[in-house]
């Protein structure tokens, strides 16, 4: 295996002011590539920190990606760091330079004397010209092994990485094999409900297998090293899991629930309560939703759900959050915006407004169908934040099961 390794420079990372998304995109893109990604480190923008752990890097890996730390303020000290640890002076890249001026022109400003230095590169070093910004990216490369070191503001890290970065390697690493994988995304499973489905014979070939639960949803990532196991693995998944597998491939349930809707020729309304929008928001992410989603209502507050047409009585009787709101929600929306289906939901995020007869999380879903209009009831763990995503997943879930099965729900 070619290893990889990430060394990400910021003392915001260590102090916990910024999410260290860099280390996760870089992760992905060279295991995509076939890389076997070894480390990932964070380090403080110290040039002895970063010198001991390139040190240690350069030992164990053979591809280095290092970011951040390339700005123009004292405190960003990656460039003069790399020159000291191979003990060569700092060059200056005219074109880079150029680009900065050309992108400081833009906007009719002249280039600060300070942001001279984000054009300089170590003397060992082959520039990477930066199109995307200021900060000039290198690479050394060192007998079988490369170092290269890229801006940490994340537009510019990953534009670099995806045009310039991945043909360097390919050409670098000639040999280097993306290994056969397979994704399954579940939805309505328990991580240990999907290893018992899976069941011990599952397990007979010698693979790398993942296996990650997210809220409301379990992911397996698995990795051979022969086509003819992805294979076998592949069937006995859709045969085991085939009850709440959505999709082969990384997309999320909404796009799953979007494709059938699409490809059934179906339109949807949703009408919810607690949950305050972030089903239609789930639904929108989907570029093309148009074709399938009509709109959304968020009856947030009790006048709205009278105005949608719901019983004053039946609130003032039953409360916002039982079955007959949520059917009501749901038949309604379905109406009045004229679809085919028409989701509702109500219930009590929490953390306040629970009582013993209706706790923090208790959440009525329904589904109006052409045909009929079914509602369950749940009871939702975890905090407001999580209770809103399992009702959003769960409804999705609903229409899912409903649009591949059309079974009663
Ligand atoms: P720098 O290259 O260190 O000047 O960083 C430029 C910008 O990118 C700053 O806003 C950093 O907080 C951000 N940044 C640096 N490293 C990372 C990282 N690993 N993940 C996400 N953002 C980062
Ligand atoms: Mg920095």
């Amino acid at each position: 295996m070619i290893t990889a390794e990430i060394i990400t420079i910021g003392s915001e990372l260590l102090k916990g002011s910024t999410l260290n998304t860099n280390a996760q995109f870089l992760s992905r893109e060279l295991t995509q590539l076939g890389f076997s990604v070894n480390l990932q480190i964070s380090c403080d923008d110290q040039i002895y920190a970063i010198a001991t752990h390139l040190g240690q890097a350069l030992l164990r890996s053979d591809v280095i990606i290092v970011t951040g730390g390339l700005g123009p303020t004292p405190d960003d000290v990656t460039r003069d760091a790399l020159a000291q640890y191979f003990k060569v002076p700092l060059l200056f890249s005219k074109s880079q330079y150029g680009q900065i001026k050309k992108l400081y022109g833009r906007h009719l400003l002249k280039v600060p004397a300070l942001v001279r230095k984000e054009a300089m590169y170590p003397e060992n070093a082959i520039p990477l010209i930066n199109r995307f910004g200021i900060a000039l990216g290198f690479y050394i490369p060192l007998r079988q092994k490369i170092l290269i070191a890229l801006p940490g503001v994340p537009r510019e890290l990953e534009s670099m990485m995806l045009t310039l970065i991945k043909p360097l390697l390919k050409r670098f690493f000639p040999d280097l094999e993306t290994k056969p994988k397979i994704v399954a995304r579940t939805v309505g499973v328990s991580e240990p409900e999907v290893m018992r489905k899976l069941g011990k014979s599952f397990f007979k070939d010698n693979f790398e297998f993942g296996i990650y639960p997210e809220t409301g949803e379990v992911a397996l990532r698995i990795y051979a090293d022969h086509q003819s196991i992805i294979d076998r693995l592949s069937r006995h998944i859709r045969k085991k899991l085939r009850d709440s597998l959505y999709a082969l491939e990384e997309i999320s349930l909404s796009a799953a629930v979007g494709k059938l809707l699409q490809s059934r020729n179906r339109t949807l309304a949703v009408a919810e309560s607690c949950t305050g929008g972030l089903l239609s928001s789930e639904i929108t992410r989907i570029a093309g939703a148009s074709r399938y989603f009509k709109g959304g209502l968020t009856a947030y507050r009790n006048e709205i759900k009278v105005a949608l047409g719901i019983s004053k009585t039946t609130l003032s009787k039953q409360g916002a959050v039982c079955e007959e709101v949520a059917k009501g929600l749901a038949t309604h929306i379905r109406k009045r915006m004229n679809t085919d289906y028409g989701i509702g939901i109500t219930g009590i995020a929490g953390p306040g407004g629970g009582t013993a007869h209706k706790p923090v999380g208790l959440v009525w879903i329904s589904l109006a169908t052409p045909n009929k209009v079914i509602a369950h009831k749940y009871i939702f763990w975890g905090d407001r934040t999580a209770v809103q995503i399992r009702a959003t997943k769960k409804a999705l879930e609903l229409l899912w099961r409903h649009l591949l099965h059309k079974e009663p729900v």
